[in-house]
């Protein structure tokens, strides 16, 4: 019987349908995020491992378990696994893509809309006891979102959910950058194709939806903090190393940039202390950008799917590196 090791706890739903499916597991319910020897050590013997993006999966960890035949990744993204040490080892590696997609779009205009109405700084005003009554000139007044220009930094499943809230929900122009032309939400949205330094120079808010890659790693940086108008804000709910966190902290600071929509960081769960300073102009959330009930139950439950499939020797629907079924 194959045996499956889950890193972290994982809803019961999701636990039955490996029981039904006949494999076996273990699951590491501790809570906490495991050290590199605690993984390596109980990887070992197994033919499946379902981790989450914080778990770094490695050539060492497979090959702490040379039986493994598939890492189901409980996330969209999948730059916490060396995809190409597991395709040489004939490893299959699978993501749960479109389940998240609107759900992470909602957070997204969250944080937007949080950031141009200051919406957790007045949350707190009123928690203190500040509040002396409705004036003109509030200390909370922000910007508005409706009518602006939105620049969305790669058209995926996410960056278009969030391009349409922003196109029929808010009268917004929306002018995007991606890796590949997308003419269809260019004829839907109305929405212009900019290179990334026209779509800076632009843009009212900057939201970032690539993968974390070696081509977007800092792609945000202190020469597009410059690009960027003095009252933008920039939303990223992407990966945190695609911004360059103290490249960003100064542009806030010198009001290079207007404000920030923070759900991932370089170094999560470490967040730069002078982010966490930046309170007037800066709204910061742990990493939810999945995270509702419904859509976390849905990951998990795709990640199995994914799993089962594989270990059943058949094509997992989500596969990443179909080259892997090739051979060698
Ligand atoms: P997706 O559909 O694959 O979209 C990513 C888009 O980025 C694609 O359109 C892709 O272009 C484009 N792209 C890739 N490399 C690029 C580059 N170098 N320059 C410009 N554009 C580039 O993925 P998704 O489902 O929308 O998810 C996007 C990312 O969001 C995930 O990878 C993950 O890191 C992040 N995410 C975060 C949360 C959270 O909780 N904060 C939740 C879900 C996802 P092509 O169309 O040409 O491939």
């Amino acid at each position: 019987m194959a045996e499956v090791f889950i890193t972290r706890r994982i809803f019961p739903e999701a636990k039955e349908k490996l029981e039904k499916a006949g494999f076996g597991y273990e699951i590491n319910d501790t809570g906490k995020i495991l050290g590199k020897s605690e993984l390596l050590k109980r990887v070992r013997g197994k033919q499946g491992l379902i981790p989450l993006l914080n778990d770094q999966v490695d050539s060492e960890v497979m090959d702490a378990s040379p039986d493994l035949q598939v890492i189901a990744n409980l996330a969209v993204g999948y730059d916490n696994v060396d995809v190409a040490a597991a395709t040489e080892r004939g490893i299959m590696v699978t993501n749960t893509p479109g389940v998240l997609t609107e759900t992470t779009a909602d957070l997204t205009f969250g944080l937007l809309l949080a950031a141009a109405r200051r919406i957790t700084e007045a949350d707190s005003y009123v928690r203190q006891g500040d509040w002396n009554g409705w004036e003109l000139m509030q200390p909370q007044t922000g910007i508005d979102v409706h009518g602006k220009t939105l620049g969305i930094v790669g058209m995926g499943r996410i960056g278009a959910a969030v391009a349409r809230r922003a196109y029929s929900g808010f009268d917004m122009d929306v002018v995007y950058q991606s890796r590949t032309r997308k003419t269809g939400i260019e004829a839907e949205l109305d929405s212009e194709y900019l290179e990334l330094d026209e779509l800076l120079e632009r843009s009212d808010f900057v939201s970032l939806h690539v993968p974390l890659t070696s081509e977007t790693k800092e792609m945000i940086g202190k020469k597009e903090f410059e690009l960027m108008k003095d009252d933008a804000v920039l939303i990223n709910v992407a990966r945190g190393p695609v911004v360059d966190e103290s490249a960003l902290v100064e542009a806030l600071k010198s009001g290079e940039i207007r404000g920030a929509g923070l759900d991932v960081f370089e170094a999560e769960p470490e967040v730069h202390p002078e982010l966490k300073e930046l309170d007037e102009n800066v709204v910061l959330t742990p990493h939810v950008g999945s995270a509702s009930r419904e859509t976390r139950l849905k990951i998990a439950e795709m990640g199995i799917e994914n799993a089962i499939a594989a270990l059943a020797g058949e094509e997992p629907p989500n596969l990443v590196n179909p080259e892997v079924l090739s051979g060698p």
